[in-house]
């Protein structure tokens, strides 16, 4: 006789039937005459337990020879449990063991140093923490999908191979055909621009690459990025929507992934913050507060990870640092008006130490000046010839930003490091598995 297959999640649909759940062994325990299996699915964490006397004996002989990670079918009966992990246990009748799982798995209930676990990162992602850094990850890219949806953004996909370059962190490149060197993209926001006098407001989504050389908590090789660009803002409405943005994904874990957020025991507490509004600093009080609190940074220079640091514990909320010096950013920004020393530009640091998370500007749209930029930046002019264009025909006010998606989760899941936080991590000296 079959009975119908279910995950684990859905058990509650099913109490009281006979139904078959798959998935793979997390703990085995037996006393003789009664034994539990713990098994996870990915959906959810199950308790069978099979009572010697009460079922065949080739099931309690199949029992015996469940091993930790192997792969099995059970079949059973769904009875409510107010212990079991999830609420249901299942009354065992039937086991078939489907994939052997020798005793050598490396993975074994013990601490493990984190590169053993990098190298093993394809056994890793099965244990309940992986999983749910990994849901919350998902939560995070399902809500940025939904905001920008929301307010009539397209989704329009840049191109990953270039010929242009946006960032000055290193690069990784490639021979192409006849056409030299092409690029891997360390942002898509020059396309993203020509794609806001299309569409408007759209926003892209995809992987960068940056040959980082520094080992830190924050820097990948390949990272997520999502980058939206919006005609007719200015860096004001470019901040305002930035703020509108993160409370909004911060809240939608919050509400969906209270499950996931205990698995890693995240304090929620501290992410109470974002409801408040966010500070908004200009760069020359940043850098007088750090030098106020033992810092060595002079004004001009880019903000160092401990700066950063400094500035989130004085407010205990999300930052904006606005209107760096010129020579600290990318060719692009648009000069101050007030202060042409310096660019319309914010960088959002994220509490709790995290640092920055976002980058933003509103962009030069003057082509003269911008070109005088390309030019002081030592930067190959024919490959922005189409880049200038847009300042050409028909310019127009805009602003953007990029919100690192690893960043953002490692911050509101409550993990260190970002390497975590993306399924298969690409580091300077990690491109395997
Ligand atoms: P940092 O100063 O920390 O090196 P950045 O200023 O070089 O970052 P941007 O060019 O402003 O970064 O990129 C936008 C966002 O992309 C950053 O705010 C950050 O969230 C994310 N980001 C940048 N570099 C990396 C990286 N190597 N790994 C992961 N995320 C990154
Ligand atoms: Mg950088
Ligand atoms: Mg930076
Ligand atoms: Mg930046």
């Amino acid at each position: 006789m079959t009975f119908p297959f279910a995950r684990i999640s859905e058990l509650g649909r099913h109490a009281g039937q006979t139904v078959t759940v798959r998935g793979w062994v997390t703990h085995l325990r037996s006393s003789g005459k009664v034994a539990f299996v713990v098994m996870r699915d990915g959906s959810g964490q199950l308790q069978g337990v099979v009572v010697k006397n009460a079922v065949a004996p080739e099931t309690w002989e199949t029992f015996g020879q469940l091993t930790h990670e192997a792969s099995l079918a059970v079949t059973g009966e769904v009875r409510a449990d107010a212990r079991a992990p999830g609420g249901y246990e299942l009354g065992i009748s039937a086991i078939t063991l489907v994939g052997a799982s020798p005793l050598d798995y490396p993975i074994q209930p013990k601490e493990h140093g984190v590169d053993f676990l990098l190298d093993r990162r394809h056994f890793w992602l099965r244990s309940p923490r992986q999983v749910a850094i990994l849901r919350i990850r998902h939560e995070v890219e399902q809500a940025i999908h939904d905001f920008f949806y929301e307010r009539d953004f397209v989704r329009a996909d840049t191109p990953i191979l270039t010929a242009a370059i946006g960032e000055r962190a290193g690069l990784f490149s490639t021979e192409y055909f006849d056409e030299g060197t092409a690029y891997l993209a360390q942002t898509g926001q020059l396309y993203g621009e020509a794609l806001a006098a299309s569409l408007g407001r759209i926003y892209t989504f995809g992987p960068t690459f940056r040959a980082e050389k520094s080992k830190t908590r924050r820097h990948l090789t390949e990272f997520w990025m999502i980058e939206p660009e919006m005609a007719w803002y200015d860096q004001t409405d470019n901040m305002d929507l930035q703020e509108e943005f993160v409370r909004f994904l911060v809240q939608r874990v919050l509400e969906r992934r209270q499950d996931e957020l205990k698995v890693l025991e995240r304090d929620t507490s501290k992410l109470a913050c974002v409801m408040e509004p966010f500070v908004r600093l200009d760069y020359g009080d940043a850098v007088k507060l750090c030098q106020s609190k033992g810092s060595d940074i002079q004004w001009g220079e880019d903000l160092g990870a401990p700066d950063e640091a400094l500035i989130v514990a004085e407010y205990e909320r999300p930052v904006f640092v606005m209107n760096y010096p010129k020579e600290a950013k990318a060719f692009y920004m648009k000069e101050n008006p007030a202060d042409p020393r310096t660019v319309l530009c914010a960088d959002l640091l994220a509490p709790e130490g995290r640092g920055e998370i976002i980058g933003g500007s509103q962009r030069e749209d003057d082509h003269d000046k911008l070109l005088h930029r390309l030019r002081e930046e030592g930067l190959p002019e024919e490959a922005y010839d189409w880049y200038l264009d847009l300042r050409r025909y028909g310019t127009f006010v805009h602003s953007g930003f990029g919100l690192g998606l690893e960043r953002t989760v490692a911050w509101i899941a409550g993990v260190e490091h970002i390497r975590e936080v993306i399924p298969f991590p690409r580091l300077m000296d990690r491109l395997r598995p």
